[in-house]
């Protein structure tokens, strides 16, 4: 399940999630740690779970659209985000092809969560768009280098 495109960072992070061991607030809660609220620190509108920060609070949802529609991968699944992170194409598709749609998922669920962590720490927030070019800049830094794409271009 290693995805050797993406930086040891973003594998920890799949690690942690697909273990339930990322730190959402219910889960500091838990810990007796004393916060003012265990809503999304994003929109407030739901208890914070890693598949509502992660897959269906409004950012997340926009951002997962975008990246969908930009592979040209159909719909966004919904029935968790460790499934998604998983990186299962359901399409005819190079094993080149799914490794780097895989560090492309990884990647896009790490900034995720970064967004969420700015604006927890920095109360930064960010948009869609600039999230979606973060994920498509730094995709391309990592999976280029890693992969060894000396030809990959920014149109392929
Ligand atoms: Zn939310």
């Amino acid at each position: 399940m290693r995805n050797s495109s993406v930086p040891k960072k973003v594998e920890l992070f799949v690690w942690r999630t697909r273990k339930g061991r990322i730190l959402t607030l219910p889960e500091l809660d838990k810990r007796g740690i004393d916060l003012n609220s265990v809503c999304c620190p994003i929109c407030d509108d739901d208890i914070e779970t890693l598949d509502h920060s992660l897959l269906s609070c409004k950012l997340a949802k926009d951002i997962w659209v975008k990246i969908f529609e930009w592979w040209n991968m159909g719909s966004v699944p919904r029935n968790g985000i460790r499934e998604l992170l998983h990186g299962d194409t359901g399409q005819p598709i190079s094993d080149l092809g799914k490794t780097i749609w895989q560090g492309f998922i990884r990647t896009s669920g790490y900034l995720i969560w970064k967004s969420r962590n700015e604006k927890v720490f920095k109360n930064k927030c960010w948009s869609a768009p600039a999230a979606v070019s973060e994920i498509q800049v730094k995709s391309f830094e990592w999976i280029a280098k890693r992969c060894k794409l000396k030809n990959i271009e920014w149109h392929n």
